[in-house]
């Protein structure tokens, strides 16, 4: 026998019981998004590595060690996206959608990262990313935090996801920080993680989120960003802070959070959870004034943010969050008894399907005994069996037993079969 091939490590196949639950959170998701007027583009899964360099950063761990990146037979360097708002901001420059004008944009699909793969961190994994141009005010900030809030209430979660905020102030701001922050840090070298003492030279804020217990210690001392800010971004963030407040939407100020993109500025938050370990944060975003004409756009202010799907959905299974109905996929399943009765059973299920449009009928193709088929039947989770024989194909009728209710089966004409299921279904 032929070796069986295997996905790649890190890349997860989704199975038809696993793609109810994405399909359920997917229907939230887009219900929240359509309410506020957001809009749906996508973007390729494939963009000229070029673009990720210029804008995520060179020195991040995305841009110097995730990202799967190969030359095309043309020679050009391209790069499976590790994130959606470069793509975006690239799409959206491209089409002109920023010229005097507001956006509202979402999308939806697989980001690819050579991470190590552990529970809640893939090399694949699905990001709906929320994005806004052309506002420069807290006020848009405030409506993408109080939008987030309002789906995890949608899906039961908010009482178990915390968020963390904190202002990165401008380019400027981060400078001076950074020199401070560089000062005190030389002076205790010895004390910082290896993967600290290099980003010293090269990504110094990178060091705040540090997973390790002694530089976090030495953080303690350390400068904080937020006594650099101008007083621009100290006003957003007051702006910001007053807004959530009037929302009654709790927060934390985390004067460490910095985030591993090097386009953020002013807002940065992240949603965090404690119900997944190590890899907790199911929601992060923030504030990118200067990466349109970074891109080589006209200047538009720009925030958004991107949530993990893998992750939310790990969220929702712990905590017995998914409603037991979404595995239901079938109301009816039609037993076909005997192979002379399939097309009288084939166009009577159409006919059904045509008189109640919410009904999800299954029709039994490829024979098999009665006790086979109400095997089948209990399978599908079906509430109601309909059954076609001989007899039902002669009279013009069909079968009709419920699985969940102690009745004897009933013989009903077309239109009875349709009055039931209607009012079944309703
Ligand atoms: P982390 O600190 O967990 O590595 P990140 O800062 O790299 O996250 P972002 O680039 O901000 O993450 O992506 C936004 C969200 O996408 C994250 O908060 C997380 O929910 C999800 N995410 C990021 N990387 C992965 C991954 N490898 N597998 C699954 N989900 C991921
Ligand atoms: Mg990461």
């Amino acid at each position: 026998m032929a070796k069986q091939l295997q996905a790649i490590r890190g890349m997860n196949d989704l199975l038809p019981e696993q793609t109810v639950v994405w399909q359920y959170f997917e229907r939230k998701v887009r219900k929240v998004l359509a309410s506020t007027g957001y809009s749906e583009i996508r973007m390729p899964v494939l963009e000229p590595t070029e673009l990720f360099k210029r804008s995520i950063g060179e020195v991040t761990d995305i841009v110097e060690k995730e990202m799967y990146s190969f030359d095309d037979r043309n020679g050009d360097s391209l790069t499976l996206r590790p994130e959606g708002t470069a793509g975006c901001v690239r799409a959206a420059q491209q089409h002109s959608l920023l010229q005097n004008q507001t956006q509202r944009l979402w999308y939806y699909g697989p980001m690819f990262r050579h991470e190590r793969p552990q529970k809640g961190r893939y090399r694949q994994f699905y990001q709906i990313g929320v994005e806004t141009f052309g506002m420069e005010g807290p006020d848009i900030d405030a409506e993408l935090i109080m939008l987030s809030a309002r789906l995890w209430r949608e899906l039961g979660i908010l009482d178990h996801v915390r968020l963390e905020l904190n202002s990165l102030g401008t380019a400027a701001d981060r400078k001076r920080y950074r020199e401070a922050l560089v000062t005190y840090l030389r002076g205790h070298v010895d004390a910082l993680d290896e993967d600290s003492r290099r980003r010293l030279e090269s990504n110094p804020l990178r060091i705040l989120d540090s997973k390790s217990e002694t530089t976090q210690q030495l953080l303690k001392g350390a400068p904080v960003l937020s006594d650099y800010l101008d007083e621009e971004s100290r006003q957003h963030f007051v702006g910001l802070r007053a807004m959530l407040d009037e929302a009654g939407i709790a927060y934390v100020v985390n004067p460490r959070l910095v985030r591993g993109l090097d386009y953020y500025g002013k807002t940065v938050f992240e949603w965090v959870t404690e119900e997944l370990g190590a890899q907790g944060t199911v929601c992060a975003g923030g504030r990118y004034d200067g990466l349109v004409e970074q891109l080589g756009g006209k200047p538009a202010p720009a925030v958004g943010f991107a949530m993990g799907v893998e992750r939310l959905i790990l969220m929702l299974e712990t905590l017995g969050l998914v409603p037991a109905e979404v595995h239901n996929q079938v109301d009816a399943y039609l037993l076909v008894l005997g192979a002379d009765c399939s097309s009288y059973a084939l166009s009577l299920a159409e006919k059904l399907r045509l008189a109640v449009p919410s009904l999800r009928l299954v029709v039994n193709c490829g024979g098999g005994s009665f006790k086979s088929q109400m095997k089948k039947v209990v399978r599908s989770g079906a509430p109601v069996a309909l059954i076609v024989g001989e007899n039902e194909v002669k009279t013009r009728t069909v079968g009709l037993k419920y699985q969940d209710r102690d009745e004897p089966q009933q013989t009903l004409s077309l239109e009875q079969t349709q009055n039931l299921l209607n009012q079944q279904l309703a």
